[in-house]
């Protein structure tokens, strides 16, 4: 397939050219086969070459794939917006359908700073974000984001986000441990309220569980208790970005259930589509858009293919799947399964510093002492290393950052379709070993 004008992730790689996909396997064209232990970048939930999705497709197409959402709405799109405000708990009853998982966040902000507006209050503008994060690539998004790789090129073009630390257990900030913890880095929030002014804040963001930017880093029990105290005592709004922890992927339909965190916004994606099309949605409370619905009627934001019937119909065929083969549930007891494989594999492999998450988000972080847990010389590109090993043993993995700044240290997410049966995790543990095996070869 030479030359190729395609725009990759990185212009000196080779990527292997993907053929066709069934179930939790990936197939190139040289007849290699891929365990997707990753689900990609945590979105092919449901697996891949579901025919049920596929036909539930093809019977929109013939009806019709797109409208203009300022001409009309679509039987498919409504369909989805009621089906949401069933699933979600408490009063979040009200959808706004986008293309990504970026632009459901940055529309989330959006929409938090237009509610305190159409109060008449406009110096509540600043949204509060943690130090380990990722929420979007767009400049919105960035600007949200503790992503320090992500953020470095932009610099000059971000809004300013005041972070704070996230609850990193394996590495408490505040040297607190399990059982004792007082979680200072929940009331940190309430000192950085104050700090700013909470005249100047519109809201808060935070991955219920920590993807990308922090190998699925889970809080203790009562961490967004108190978040959400901190909030309400300073007339600060919630937004939970479920975009990777979403549609079931935890354990539950929305990852905030965990700990009963009642966010005032969520943002979705991801699993909405699965991998089988391009949707994403900012899911917004009764109470967040009763002074939009008085005042200007009308949210600010949108694009051209937002909330069109294709997408829509396929989300609801995702959904549909999810429920009929009872996936969520199902998600809970498999990663137990594979967490319990894993703590195996640490015997053999202390490398493995940590092992955490939720359901089929786990999150390894690799440290060279595991009594000192000190992190790898960066030199060594251990993650880069492992992920590349395990993609030639036919295994897919997906990096994500560790360390104490969330960049000089070594993690991966492994997070396969929640369809995923037990021989094949005993499959995926294999293939692991392998690469484990191999690495700890490799570098002797
Ligand atoms: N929010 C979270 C938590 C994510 O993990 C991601 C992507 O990894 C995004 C937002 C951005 O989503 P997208 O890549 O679809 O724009």
């Amino acid at each position: 397939m030479d030359p190729s004008y395609l725009i990759k992730p990185l212009l000196d790689e080779t990527y292997p050219v993907i053929d066709y996909g069934k179930g939790v396997y990936l197939f190139d064209m040289d007849g290699n086969d891929y365990l997707d232990g990753s689900s990609g970048a945590i979105t092919a939930n449901i697996g891949h070459g579901t025919k049920e999705i596929i036909q539930a497709a093809a019977q929109q197409a013939e009806k019709v794939s797109f409208v203009y959402r300022s001409q009309f709405t679509s039987e498919a799109a409504e369909k989805l917006a009621l089906k949401l405000a069933e699933l979600a708990k408490g009063e979040l009853n009200w959808s706004f359908f986008v293309n990504s998982g970026s632009e459901a966040t940055e529309t989330a902000m959006k929409i938090a700073i237009q509610y305190w507006q159409e109060q008449g209050v406009f110096t509540k503008t600043k949204i509060l974000s943690r130090w380990i994060s990722y929420h979007g690539i767009t400049l919105g998004a960035l600007s949200m984001s503790g992503h320090k790789g992500r953020r470095a090129r932009f610099m000059p073009l971000l809004e300013d986000c005041p972070v704070l630390p996230p609850p990193y257990c394996y590495r408490c900030p505040y040297d607190e441990i399990e059982g004792s913890c007082q979680y200072s880095c929940a009331h940190e929030l309430d000192l950085l309220i104050k700090r700013i002014g909470p005249e100047h804040i519109a809201a808060f963001i935070a991955e219920p569980i920590v993807g990308a930017a922090g190998a699925a880093l889970t809080p203790p029990k009562d961490y967004y208790k108190i978040i959400k105290e901190i909030c309400k005592k300073h007339g600060v709004l919630f937004i939970a970005d479920e975009v990777m922890t979403g549609f079931g992927r935890t354990g539950k339909m929305f990852a905030a259930e965990h700990w009963d965190a009642a966010p005032d916004i969520v943002a979705l994606g991801k699993g909405m589509g699965a991998g089988y099309t391009a949707i994403a949605a900012a899911l917004v409370s009764d109470s967040v858009m009763e002074p939009i619905l008085k005042g200007s009627k009308s949210i600010m934001s949108g694009h051209t293919l937002s909330a069109n019937p294709q997408s829509c119909a396929v989300s609801l065929a995702v959904l549909d799947y999810l429920e009929k083969n009872d996936l969520v549930k199902q998600a809970e007891k498999k990663g137990i399964y594979l967490i319990n494989l894993l703590r195996k594999l640490q015997i053999s492999f202390p490398f493995i510093g940590d092992i955490r998450g939720k359901g089929l988000m786990i999150g390894l972080e690799f440290v060279q002492d595991p009594t000192k847990k000190t992190v790898f010389p960066r030199e060594m590109l251990f993650t880069q290393r492992l992920i590349s090993t395990a993609q030639k043993n036919g295994l897919l993995l997906y990096p994500a950052g560790a360390g104490e700044d969330g960049i000089h240290g070594d993690a991966i997410i492994i997070a396969p379709p929640l369809t995923i049966t037990e021989p094949e995790m005993d499959d995926l543990g294999k293939r692991l070993e392998k690469t484990f095996q191999m690495m700890i070869t490799d570098s002797s």
